[in-house]
């Protein structure tokens, strides 16, 4: 039998694991397994060559109990409804894990952002924005990059959003550029936050990150950082890859170097002195760091097995199936979960909104030192909360979170 990918199938699994080791009312479950609502838009867009198009777009808010909904917009043509529900259901956990007053939610534009000039994205996102504005707002709903989406599309959003309201509003996006209200360090905020977990999960294992060799599945905005920070911190990138394939040389890769030939030639293949590789050997190869930092279940039961690093640390949502989950943790790796190894990205997205706001600009280094901070407390928290409960780390953080969430509504209801 196949195993079963849907996104929100496992998201619902997951929640029921938690729930039941913490002997969650199973109203509460039942409430949290169904996200409070989902908006889908028929969104038509001119294309350059006059043809109207139209694509298919969603926003989905999971759960409002410890604040507002908060949550990235993903352009990817394999986007659907249970994949936007799963992110949004991941957004609430991960921002009970950190601490942060948010709830989850999640949008996205099925549409190829790499086929599309830089006006049918503009005209698309500005379409989007408007057919989701009532539901969306600086204290009701507050979107962010996710996959395929960057600075200039949260600029969009906040230009259509203010031009309607008549006044500038940066509080109701984060993730925008730095000159209209961008927070400093929020663009290598998420893979900061992978660096900074993977080096906690070493001192862990009684290793050092240092000279620690790492692998980068997906070399996107936030894979990138987290190669370059971990860099930074002293660990060696020996392999990446991107949709198109994968580059490897054990003595090691320069981050920044490998991204400038990505930008120049579309893809990270081809850079000199490396072998190539598929994503799947990169998932397998022989390294202590894995980093998968692209989209969902591509850790599965049919190469969990084969997984050689000792500590995973997830910069994508959902890379790991719960049966990989298992037979990763059977064999002793120490694998970061997703709602804590990549919530650095909403945590300063949490700073950004704070610093609109009070009208207020932070320097990089008080951003930088605020994540670390709450990066590692999160990180300690769900680690002592995986050995005393002897599970792994993301049930640890499951756990935490549920309980949060649930904490929060006792206060509110009835
Ligand atoms: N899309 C990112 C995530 O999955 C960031 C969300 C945000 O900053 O609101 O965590």
């Amino acid at each position: 039998m196949s195993q079963d990918t849907n996104p929100y199938h496992i998201a619902i699994k997951q929640l029921e694991m938690a729930a039941e080791k913490i002997g969650l009312d199973p109203n509460i479950t039942e409430l949290l397994k169904h996200p409070k609502r989902v908006l889908i838009v028929s969104v038509p867009v001119k294309m350059d060559d006059g043809k109207v198009k139209v694509f298919t777009g969603y926003r989905v808010q999971h759960n409002p109990w410890r604040g507002a909904y908060k949550g990235g917009i993903r352009y990817h043509p394999k986007v659907d409804l249970d994949e936007v529900k799963a992110l949004a259901m991941w957004m609430t956990w991960k921002a009970a894990v950190m601490d942060i007053p948010y709830g989850g939610a999640k949008g996205g534009v099925v549409c190829n952002p790499k086929e599309m000039s830089q006006g049918e994205l503009e005209r698309m996102t500005r379409r989007y924005t408007t057919m989701i504005l009532d539901e969306i707002g600086p204290y009701k709903d507050v979107p962010a990059p996710d996959v395929y989406t960057n600075p200039q599309v949260m600029a969009w959003i906040m230009d259509t959003y203010s031009t309607i309201k008549g006044y500038a509003v940066p509080e109701i996006v984060t993730g925008k550029p730095v000159s209209i209200g961008g927070s400093l360090g929020r663009l290598g905020a998420t893979g900061r936050g992978v660096a900074i977990c993977a080096r906690e999960a070493c001192s862990k294992l009684g290793m050092s990150i240092k000279d620690a060799r790492v692998a980068v599945q997906g070399y996107g905005n936030v894979g990138y950082h987290a190669a370059v920070i971990a860099a930074e911190m002293g660990a060696r990138l020996i392999a990446a890859s991107d949709s198109k394939g994968g580059v490897y040389n054990p003595s090691g890769i320069d981050p920044v170097k490998l991204r400038e030939h990505k930008q120049q030639t579309g893809s990270v293949l081809g850079y000199p002195g490396a072998e190539e590789i598929t994503n799947e050997e990169l998932l397998t190869l022989d390294c202590d760091i894995l980093m998968p930092c692209a989209l969902e279940s591509v850790l599965t039961e049919k190469n969990a097995a084969e997984v050689k690093a000792k500590i995973v640390s997830e910069g994508a949502n959902g890379p790991t199936t719960p049966q990989a989950d298992k037979i990763i943790y059977e064999k002793g790796i120490l694998l970061i979960p997703d709602i804590l190894a990549n919530a650095g990205g909403v945590t300063v997205s949490y700073f950004e909104w704070v610093q609109n706001l009070h009208r207020e600009q932070w320097t990089e280094e008080e951003v930088n030192q605020k994540l670390e901070r709450k990066m590692v407390k999160a990180f300690n928290d769900v680690y002592q909360l995986a050995k005393k409960e002897n599970v792994d780390m993301r049930t640890a953080a499951m756990i935490l979170a549920v309980q949060r969430v649930a904490e929060a509504f006792k206060g509110l209801f009835p």
